[in-house]
């Protein structure tokens, strides 16, 4: 037990770290790299494409940060517990969080009480429950544009500046072995190596975060939590979608879909917990 929860505790500070340098890594070589190639300048003003690509960067990239803040700012635990329950090191609960009473949990990584707990996310550092999970879920949707949107840069990078094909399906399968042999062999630069290393990047954190934004949406449009599921537990949810949906997402869903804006009132507090168990 002592062991996995080092693990974790290692996790929750290396996946924040992970997730600042690839963010650095993508802004550099954008505007470093991706457009001054992809788009050369033939006049002394930034041409109409590079305004367009920059524009829609920076849109997606300002929509994901905003809402990692937001997840972080709007916290999902409990103002009005502060007395932390003892975890023993033997803790039998399989779980990195303890089941309290009235759906709340002790997380053991954030080492507060948590309202309606789904999760506790690596990449924020914090525990993800019903007040953040509307910005979670927009931040995981921004974060698979950006780097999906990162991807076909950096294909067409590659294409332009190191004329590689990308015709082949199976490209993907072995760019990064072959990228890595030329590279040792002296053959590639370093940077071509880089920005191959990059395109596994985008492509799983993309993939993974779109599938996860699906799951998350799928759960809360049933009424449910992933820390529900992890225990088995089948909640009777009777509320129709659109209310569940509603709930987390707030009135005002539609400009929370386009900027990383408080949807909802804050007014969501512990006794609406009790009151929904
Ligand atoms: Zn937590």
């Amino acid at each position: 037990m002592f062991t996995r929860m080092l693990k974790l505790r290692l996790l929750n500070a290396v996946a924040p770290a992970y997730f600042f340098t690839a963010t650095a890594a993508t802004f550099i070589l954008h505007f470093c790299f991706f457009v001054p190639t992809i788009f050369p300048n033939q006049g002394p003003s930034p041409g109409g494409c590079t305004t367009l690509h920059t524009v829609v960067f920076l849109y997606l990239m300002f929509n994901a940060l905003g809402n990692y803040v937001m997840t972080i700012k709007y916290t999902s635990e409990s103002a009005n517990e502060t007395a932390v329950p003892v975890c023993s090191p033997h803790c039998s609960d399989k779980v990195d969080a303890h089941y309290l009473l009235n759906g709340r949990h002790f997380c053991k990584l954030c080492r507060k009480i948590i309202l309606k707990r789904d999760h506790h996310c690596f990449f924020t550092g914090n525990c993800i429950g019903n007040k953040n999970m509307r910005y979670f879920v927009m931040f995981c949707i921004y974060t698979s544009c950006t780097c999906l949107y990162s991807l076909v840069l950096g294909v067409a990078f590659l294409t332009v500046e190191f004329s590689m094909s990308f015709e082949n399906p199976f490209t993907f399968l072995t760019l990064l072995p072959f990228s890595t042999g030329y590279f040792f062999m002296g053959t590639i630069a370093g940077l071509q190596l880089f920005v191959v290393l990059m395109l596994y990047v985008w492509l799983g954190i993309g993939l993974v975060c779109a599938g996860f934004c699906c799951q998350q949406v799928l759960l809360v449009a049933r009424g449910q939590t992933w820390c529900q599921m992890q225990r088995g537990e089948l909640v009777e949810n009777h509320n129709p979608w659109r209310t569940n949906l509603k709930d987390v997402f707030g009135t005002r869903w539609i400009l929370g879909l386009f900027l990383p804006v408080q949807t909802v009132e804050t007014c969501t507090d512990d006794t609406d917990a009790h009151k929904e168990d």
